[in-house]
């Protein structure tokens, strides 16, 4: 007797891993770094009270999505409404549900490197063969080799992600354009990933047509301060939410998070005031990492990809981790040698990581 064999196709697919280790600041996952509003505990607590527990959850959590739909509908040209949206478990389902719909055995998923490693990761698990693209030394597209990419691949799917995971780079609107034009050419999706999208100045949300081939997918768990619920959900056409349902499992949305959920979009200012305090302090995190002389990419995000000089970058992340503090170590992650990246946390969680860094390349 033999153990099982695993899909032959998944014999080459790496695991994804985030490490964790104990550190007084952790500011290695993008998170928030504050919890939410206390009175949307108390407004949980109170609905979560009343849940039917005998019962199946809302099958297709209509009053989350129309919820979404109206907070969306906010500066988007035209109102989205509870068909326009599609909610899962975190952005991350969202995205697996796509990739189930639209690509899987045979079709063909392109992405531009360096990005969102689970783009690649769960195309392949879904059994699409997956195309990486460059980007650009500095990290932005250059859009005339995406669009021949494109023309040429055929793919079904085509991920960009603004703002871009890990290089926090934004993408500029006309190349996204440029790539919805020529993915619409090809009978292809495109899916913006904007997990990211409340920190930047712009959205693909404004694309967003019944006659456009594009779906912009976000998130709780990055600028709602609720990682721990996972939840995310994507805002698309019609008949594209109508599509991808038929692959999400029934009643995958447990009642408690479709709960948990329509009660934090009634936080939407304090979402919002988090938002504007963190892209403030990333602007305090840039100037300091200015300071120590630190090569840096403009970031739309909540996190800055820095390289520090002399190119050690395992060196650098093992003495901020002595000094128990935690950034994802990219050095190692092909495209990015000695990079660093290091999400915005409270002011006191950055100054700490500042003044751990001077220390770190002084010597000290
Ligand atoms: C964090 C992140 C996600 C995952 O979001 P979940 O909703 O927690 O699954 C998706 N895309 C990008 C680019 C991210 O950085």
């Amino acid at each position: 007797m033999g153990r099982p064999r695993v899909r032959d196709d998944l014999a080459l697919v790496e695991g994804y891993h985030s490490p964790q280790l104990e550190v007084e600041v952790r500011l290695n996952t993008n998170e928030a770094p504050l919890p939410p509003p206390e009175a949307f505990t108390e407004s949980f607590l109170a609905v979560a009270r009343a849940v039917p527990w005998n019962r199946y959850p809302e099958r297709s959590a209509l009053p989350l999505r129309a919820r979404i739909a109206e907070v969306e509908s906010e500066g988007a040209p035209w109102s989205f409404t509870a068909a326009n949206v599609l909610a899962a478990n975190g952005s991350n389902e969202v995205l697996q549900s796509i990739a189930l719909t639209y690509a899987g055995a045979g079709r063909t998923v392109l992405c531009f490197e360096p990005t969102y490693a689970l783009h690649g990761h769960i195309s392949r698990v879904c059994g699409s063969s997956v195309v990486e693209r460059d980007r650009r030394d500095d990290f932005t597209l250059d859009v005339d080799a995406a669009v021949a990419a494109v023309t040429e691949l055929r793919p079904s799917v085509v991920f960009l992600c603004s703002p871009n995971n890990p290089t926090g780079r934004v993408e500029d609107p006309a190349t996204v354009e440029a790539v919805l034009g020529a993915t619409e050419a090809v009978d292809g999706l495109l899916v913006v990933d904007e997990a990211y999208g409340q920190f930047a100045d712009h959205s693909a949300l404004s694309l967003v047509a019944e006659d456009r081939n594009v779906v912009v997918t976000r998130t709780f768990s990055k600028t709602w301060s609720a990682a721990a619920l996972r939840l995310g959900y994507l805002v698309g056409p019609t008949w594209a939410v109508q599509q991808v349902e038929q692959v999400v499992l029934p009643y995958h949305l447990d009642a408690l998070t479709q709960l948990a959920g329509t009660v934090a979009l009634g936080f939407v200012g304090d979402m919002r005031e988090r938002v504007a305090a963190l892209v403030a302090e990333r602007e305090r995190l840039v100037a300091g990492l200015e300071g120590l002389g630190v090569e840096q990419w403009p970031s739309g995000a909540n996190f800055v990809l820095f390289r520090p000089p002399g190119g050690d970058g395992d060196a650098v992340w093992q003495g901020l981790v002595d000094r128990s503090v935690l950034v994802r170590n990219c050095s190692s992650w092909p495209r990015l040698g000695g990079c660093l990246r290091v999400t915005v946390g409270t002011p006191e969680e950055n100054d700490r990581f500042l003044a751990a860094l001077a220390a770190v390349l002084g010597g000290g």
